[in-house]
């Protein structure tokens, strides 16, 4: 502002000098007229009355002088003007200077000219003092506004910075107060509609996935616990009791095979944990071939016919004969048997269970049907989240880490296939799972 002012003041000081200049130059430019272009009768009258004619019409009539060359006056030609000093220095050429007559401020144009045939020196004053006064009134508005505009526009400024940063001081202390036990916090979220009110909604969802993820873990943790805690219990009842005294064979063979089903239902949830650890990095990895799909789920389903005959579940198999998938045949094994494993676990005894794997267009289509106990509806989308494990009161009993059906997702995906369940709690459940079929061409090179 300070600059904008002096440059501006500057500029009109300049402009005004130059018209001041240009206005004497004008007046000079005229008198040689006046007298040159006179008419014919005016040759007789002398030039110093001629002069004098012309000065009585410009403002600066008393103001005016003309010489010769040689320093004789011509004009004023009687001694009533006011006498002034001139400066020393004479201009054939027009130029300005600035004088000081008695108190006033005058622009100053010299010049020689000719008059009737002679060359004289002309010089001419002009007042300066109207222009002063603009200047300085212009220079007293700008010492007075610039100071109050700067005044203004800080105050100004630190009202707007505090406004502005207020909400996330706000949000900075609330953010400060949230701990890892205290994830349902959230920060405030100011109504403006700008960047900080989707900067806090964004950090208030992140802080929702946060207070999901840990609330998995813990209630992961716990399960964990619970079942490694279990399985250890039992295990070392089981050989503590046949230590106590002697036992025979078949005793002792009944309780290293109760450890041995321990052991294996252990190495079962390590292994869960195992994948569904890997399931991230691994995706890019898998090495996929050709795999004999009709033969993964049968052999897999006789695998898993015993434990159904434990509960007296029926399981129903209908498979379409070779029928091929590229892939990985471990995971596809794993893929059927988590979810055969699963509607045994949650199908009461005398339940039936049904295994389909037919061919649709492009795609091979495995259906797992159960008359189990089914899924909520609000619960279905979450099922595929890992350690999610829905209604968990009806359910804790058969086990499970909620791992099995995320791992069944992601092996899917591996595959380029889809995998959905649709669940009507008193009829059971059904997992329909597609992959794209292996081309007959493929089939042969593969
Ligand atoms: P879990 O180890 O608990 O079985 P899963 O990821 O395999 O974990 O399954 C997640 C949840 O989905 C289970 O806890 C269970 O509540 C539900 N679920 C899965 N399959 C079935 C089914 N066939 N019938 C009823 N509920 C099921």
């Amino acid at each position: 502002m300070g600059t904008l002012g002096a440059f501006s003041f500057f500029y009109l000081r300049r402009a005004l000098a130059s018209s001041r200049e240009h206005t004497l130059q004008r007046r000079v430019d005229r008198l040689t007229h006046f007298v040159n272009d006179a008419p014919q009768s005016t040759t007789t009258v002398p030039l110093p009355v001629l002069i004098h004619q012309f000065s009585t019409v410009i403002p600066e009539s008393d103001l005016l002088r003309i010489s010769s060359l040689d320093g004789r006056s011509i004009y004023p030609y009687k001694g009533d003007i006011k006498d002034f000093s001139w400066p020393a220095e004479r201009c054939d050429l027009p130029c300005f200077s600035m004088v000081k007559i008695e108190t006033k401020h005058m622009r100053l144009i010299q010049q020689v000219i000719t008059l009737r045939g002679e060359k004289v020196r002309v010089t001419l004053a002009g007042q300066v003092d109207e222009h002063y006064d603009i200047l300085r009134m212009v220079r007293n508005s700008y010492l007075v506004s610039i100071p109050l505009l700067l005044v203004i526009s800080v105050i100004g400024g630190l009202l707007l910075a505090n406004r502005t940063l207020e909400p996330i001081d706000r949000m900075t202390r609330a953010a400060q107060t949230i701990s890892i036990r205290d994830l349902r916090k959230r920060l405030p979220v100011p109504p403006t509609g700008d960047e900080v009110q989707r900067f806090a909604v964004a950090w208030n969802e992140l802080l929702a996935r946060l207070e999901t993820a840990v609330e998995s873990l813990t209630q992961f943790t716990a399960d964990i616990s619970h079942d490694l805690r279990t399985t250890l219990t039992v295990m070392l009842a089981t050989a503590q009791i046949s230590m106590k005294r002697e036992r025979t064979p078949s005793e002792y063979q009944k309780a290293l095979q109760t450890i041995m089903l321990e052991c294996e239902a252990t190495t079962q949830l390590l292994d869960d944990l195992l994948a569904a650890s890997r399931a991230d990095v691994e995706q890019e990895n898998i090495q996929l071939c050709r795999v004999p799909l009709s033969e993964v789920v049968e052999e897999t389903c006789t695998h898993l016919q015993a434990r159904a005959e434990v509960k007296q579940q029926s399981v129903g198999i209908g498979v379409e004969a070779d029928r091929w998938v590229e892939g990985n045949l471990s995971l596809l094994r794993r893929l059927v048997t988590i979810l055969v494993d699963n509607a045994i676990k949650y199908t009461p005894p005398s339940g039936e269970i049904s295994v389909l794997l037919y061919s649709e267009q492009t795609n091979a289509t495995l259906e797992i049907t159960d008359t189990g106990i089914g899924i909520a509806a609000h619960d279905i989308d979450k099922i595929f989240n890992r350690f999610y494990r829905a209604d968990t009161s009806r359910n804790r009993d058969q086990g499970g880490a909620g791992l099995g059906l995320s791992i069944a997702k992601w092996i899917v995906d591996a595959h380029r296939g889809t995998i959905s369940a649709k669940s009507d709690p008193m009829n059971g459940t059904s997992f329909l799972v597609t992959l794209p079929l292996l081309a007959p061409e493929a089939e042969e090179t593969l």
